[in-house]
């Protein structure tokens, strides 16, 4: 089959290059994706009957139509400050120009009644400074899980006359032609004269191998470590009101090791995270009233960077999560007055405290599983955190481990995020350039645009 552009994976990096090819010109575009699509993607671990990953052959929370992002909480984070460093390819004005630009077609695609959040001018940055903590700037539209859902719907269903959609369809191989690339399958080949690698977390060892064949320089030295936290929401309103998420950076006294919130849910609730078959722990939360808990979740995650000559940065939070797996069956949960006083949490002890649980985890022992280092880092920032939102620190707040944000292998692209291949272009969370959805929307966007020779 020929195409003069195929898209490898239909995350939001394959979906924005897709949309944009489609609308701005008449090219042929195919989009190759291992998953299912949208409608047909549904995880069996429904607590009851199936309580644990049965090992799908290809798992419904990370693949298909939407990628990993289809059943996240869809908070795009227009920012330079984290989910990427997009910027340090395209230039700052530029990145935030294609997410501004991505929100705009959220917004058109059925966003258009969710809301948009923003740092500029808020008292919680001096109040943060003031107790030695770190406001990143951002601006954030919460489409929520079920909106996000919405838009997606609403983007293939503009999208499948204009592209050719795949399903079902993992790439085994690319291979470099005179003229162009083939990625071979095994319904068939498809050969291209442009080709966007947009594979994801999911299809990050898949494309080690693809960069050890082709010869394309790769690194990986960062993955961040730690605990999902449930506390109480109106412990945390006053800051999730007026900004929904905040990022905030705390430099621990102990070792000046950062730590950092990250995906923040009020009123949320807390789901595991399958990723090969190794349960770690996320968050949702919806924008639908009648879908909102009492409770807000985010995590406290401490970046770790490994220096050579150790390489497998996301072994070694493997290594972590199997052995919260090992001890807990799943994600282990600790009540933080039980942490303190280094005993584990019992069913009896999660059952009197004041905070319910919004997800049935194991009640153990994570000092059991987490390094020191990150489980001092993990404490000092609840005592931080305590004095701009007291309560953070009672004894009944609720941690979930593990909490684990892996990183791609950084892939060796230019400016362009075009490898030393002309037309062979690595982008998204694949490429180790973005981690974040309006990141990888954007890169989606940019290549989309080098291709049709639009600036
Ligand atoms: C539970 C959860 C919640 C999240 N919440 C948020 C959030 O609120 N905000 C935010 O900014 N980010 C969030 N993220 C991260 C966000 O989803 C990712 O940053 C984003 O999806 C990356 O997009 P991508 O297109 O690069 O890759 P992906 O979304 O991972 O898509 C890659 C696609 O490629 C396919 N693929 C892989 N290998 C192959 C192959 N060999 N052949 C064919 N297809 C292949 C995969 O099946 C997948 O569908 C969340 C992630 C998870 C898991």
């Amino acid at each position: 089959m020929k195409y003069d552009i195929v898209i490898i994976g239909a995350g939001p990096g394959g979906i924005f290059s897709a949309y944009e090819l489609a609308k701005k010109s008449k090219l042929k575009v195919a989009v190759l994706e291992e998953g299912a699509p949208l409608e047909q993607r549904h995880c069996p671990i429904d607590g009851k009957k199936i309580k644990s990953c049965i090992n799908c052959k290809t798992c419904s929370i990370m693949n298909g139509f939407g990628g990993a992002g289809a059943f996240s909480d869809g908070k795009y984070n227009i920012t330079n400050d984290f989910g990427g460093t997009l910027h340090e390819y395209i230039g700052r004005e530029k990145a935030l120009e294609l997410m501004h630009y991505v929100d705009d077609i959220n917004v058109t695609h059925g966003g258009d009644n969710t809301s948009m959040y923003s740092t500029a001018g808020t008292e919680l940055k001096k109040i943060c400074m003031q107790n030695k903590l770190t406001l990143l700037d951002a601006s954030v539209r919460h489409l929520g899980t079920d909106i996000n859902y919405v838009v997606l719907e609403n983007l293939y269903n503009e999208l499948k006359d204009r592209v050719d959609f795949y399903f079902h369809t993992p790439v085994r191989k690319i291979r470099v032609l005179k003229s162009g690339y083939r990625a071979v399958t095994d319904d068939g080949n498809f050969d291209c004269k442009n080709c966007i690698v947009s594979v994801g977390r999911s299809g990050s060892h898949w494309l080690e191998d693809v960069c050890a064949d082709l010869d394309i320089p790769t690194s990986s030295n960062r993955v961040d470590i730690g605990a999902r936290i449930e506390l109480p929401a109106p412990i945390f309103a006053h800051i999730t009101d007026e900004l929904y998420e905040s990022k905030i950076v705390y430099r621990t006294q102990k070792y000046e090791d950062n730590v950092r919130t990250f995906c923040m849910n009020p009123r949320g609730i807390v789901v595991n995270e399958n990723t090969k078959g190794i349960i770690t722990v996320n968050g949702h939360s919806f924008e639908d009233e009648a879908k909102k808990t009492e409770n807000t979740n985010f995590a406290l995650l401490v970046s770790k960077h490994f220096s050579e000559p150790f390489k497998d940065s996301n072994g070694y939070a493997e290594s972590i999560a199997r052995l919260s797996n090992m001890l807990g069956g799943g994600v282990i949960i600790q009540r933080f007055g039980d942490l303190e006083r280094g005993r584990r949490s019992t069913q009896k002890r999660i059952d009197e405290g004041t905070v319910r649980p919004t997800l049935q985890a194991t009640p153990g022992d994570l000092s059991l599983v987490l390094p020191k280092r990150i489980l001092d880092g993990i404490i000092e920032m609840i005592y931080a955190i305590d004095k701009i939102a007291p309560g953070t620190a009672n004894d009944d707040t609720l941690l979930y481990g593990v909490e684990v944000k892996f990183y791609n292998m950084g892939v060796d692209v230019d400016h362009n995020l075009e490898t030393k291949y002309k037309g062979l272009y690595v982008i998204g969370d694949g490429s180790g350039v973005t981690h974040s959805l309006s990141h990888a929307s954007a890169s989606g966007v940019f290549v989309a645009d080098r291709i049709l020779g639009i600036d």
